[in-house]
């Protein structure tokens, strides 16, 4: 199999309870396969009505879940995880068709989901509360307890739906909430499979809803009564439109945003490990489509000539194809916007008087038709331009120089996001003194991996609030009450 032309699609459908929707009130969706740049399947579209059906639905299914027995939750989560586990072919065919992500490389993102899956499989009955004070001490006897907070609006983007899902759904069912998923218009395949391994879980209908749309079904959602918790991931300028519909009712919301981040390449660093990470993250791996990736290379000026040839190379390794054929390491873009957007920031680049190392153009030959773009490297880029300052989220890597730990710390956090940072050292000292001054949710040493699930992720700035993973990712599905006895 070398395209996706000839894999078969699966119907998309809106799922509310054990109603399956294959029409809604919000109109359809042309969805197009960016491998090809064809129409496939016509996407249903959630309006205000089926949102409204779907938040009912799940509020209903919250007041039995919540007092499911934790040791059900977590069987039923565990079985979750082994069943995407055991699907893991389908989910990484499914995710190429959603959004264009090579097969290798979306199978290699399965096991992050079943991580995530198990890890909060396991909170399920573990969650505890404190007990404050005793009434022979206090007069008063307190304790808080730790409760759900009901249906959670979940909205996802493009780039990792199964990911994104996994980061999410599991840690808020562990929690004893419902959940009302809206994946993006643009992959709509990965949930419906999600949602009928749930089902075959054990998991009750109606505690996950899927309602397919586009931003007029995610604002229904984010304004619903019964939506007590927004959890979101996509970019900044959408998360202002959640936080200001938010502020009208009080609702919290955890953001998940962009990301421009630094990777400091000191010159003490193996180049090896810097330059081959940096390179298949930036422009390799989901063609540069990631949150977190470190989009900005920092190199110390002593190294700066050699990192550059040496990304040069790697850059020329990042095989661009169809994501179903062998070998392929970059996809292509989601969309033609945004590949059109993305050219655009290369061309204006250009003219700003970045130096292009490779790459720049859109790719041609058998790709033409697809939305494909050339791994592109840009050096000598100024800290302050519009591509060292712009999430790009395409296959383009700014590589800028600096002299000395406290320019490659000030460039670094000279953006307005801050979600990841990452270093290159073999100086101790100096690894742990950077990874305090960097302004982002998290760091990242000598190559060591993203997304581990028992590990905080969130952003600060620009890049969000909240966190997702680890006891912090819990907590975020919980709001504690105190009660005192007098
Ligand atoms: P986007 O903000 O345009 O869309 C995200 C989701 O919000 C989609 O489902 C969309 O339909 C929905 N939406 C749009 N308008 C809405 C509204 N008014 N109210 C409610 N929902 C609405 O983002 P995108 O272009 O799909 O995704 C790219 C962005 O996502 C990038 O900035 C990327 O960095 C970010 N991202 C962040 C993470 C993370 O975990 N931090 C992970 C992946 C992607």
């Amino acid at each position: 199999m070398t395209s996706s032309v000839e894999v078969d699609r699966p119907v998309v459908e809106l799922r509310i309870g054990a109603e399956r929707l294959t029409v809604a009130s919000g109109g359809v969706h042309q969805h197009i396969d960016p491998a090809t740049g064809r129409h496939d399947v016509d996407v249903p579209l959630a309006g205000v009505a089926e949102v409204e059906r779907a938040v009912q639905v799940a509020h209903q299914a919250y007041l039995t879940w919540r007092c499911t027995k934790p040791t059900e939750r977590r069987r039923m989560l565990t079985r979750l995880g082994d069943l995407i586990e055991e699907h893991a072919a389908d989910f990484a065919r499914l995710a190429a068709l959603d959004n264009g992500a090579p097969v290798a490389a979306a199978a290699a993102m399965i096991p992050v989901a079943v991580d995530w899956t198990r890890y909060y499989a396991g909170w399920a009955d573990k969650i505890t509360s404190d007990v404050i004070g005793s009434h022979r001490a206090n007069g008063e006897f307190s304790y808080t307890l730790a409760q759900p907070w009901g249906v959670i609006g979940a909205i996802i983007t493009w780039n990792g739906p199964l990911v994104s899902l996994a980061m999410k759904v599991p840690a808020a069912l562990a929690a004893g909430n419902t959940v009302v998923v809206k994946p993006s218009e643009l992959t709509p395949f990965t949930a419906g499979l999600f949602t009928d391994l749930a089902a075959e879980a054990g998991i009750p209908d109606g505690v996950i809803n899927v309602v397919t749309g586009g931003p007029e079904a995610g604002a229904a959602l984010v304004e619903h009564p019964l939506v007590k918790k927004v959890s979101f991931t996509g970019g900044p300028a959408t998360a202002r439109k959640i936080l200001r519909s938010c502020a009208d009712l009080i609702k919290p919301a955890v953001l998940e945003l962009g990301g421009k981040s630094g990777n400091i390449v000191f010159a003490d660093g193996d180049l090896d490990a810097a330059c081959g990470m940096g390179t298949m993250m930036s422009v390799g791996i989901l063609s540069g489509q990631g949150c977190a990736f470190p989009t900005r290379m920092i190199v110390e000026r002593s190294v700066y000539d050699e990192v550059i040839e040496r990304v040069r190379t790697y850059a020329g390794f990042m095989k661009v194809g169809n994501p179903f054929a062998e070998g392929t390491i970059a996809g292509p873009i989601v969309s033609e916007q945004s590949l059109n957007r993305i050219m655009g920031l290369i061309d204006r680049a250009r003219a700003d008087g970045a130096r292009l190392i490779t790459g720049g153009g859109r790719v041609g030959g058998d790709l033409a038709d697809g939305f494909y773009l050339e791994p592109t490297v840009f050096a000598d880029v100024d800290p302050a331009s519009e591509l060292a300052q712009t999430e790009v989220f395409g296959p383009v890597l700014s590589i800028i120089p600096f002299d000395g730990d406290d320019q490659a710390i000030e460039i670094a956090n000279s953006t307005p996001y801050g979600l990841s940072g990452y270093i290159f050292t073999t100086n101790l000292r100096r690894a742990h003194r950077v990874a305090e001054e960097l302004e982002t949710g998290e760091v990242l040493i000598n190559g060591a991996a993203n997304l581990l699930a028992n590990r905080p992720f969130g952003g600060i700035g620009i890049s969000g609030m909240g966190k997702e993973g680890g006891r912090q990712g819990l907590d975020e599905f919980l709001r504690v009450k105190s009660v005192s006895m007098a």
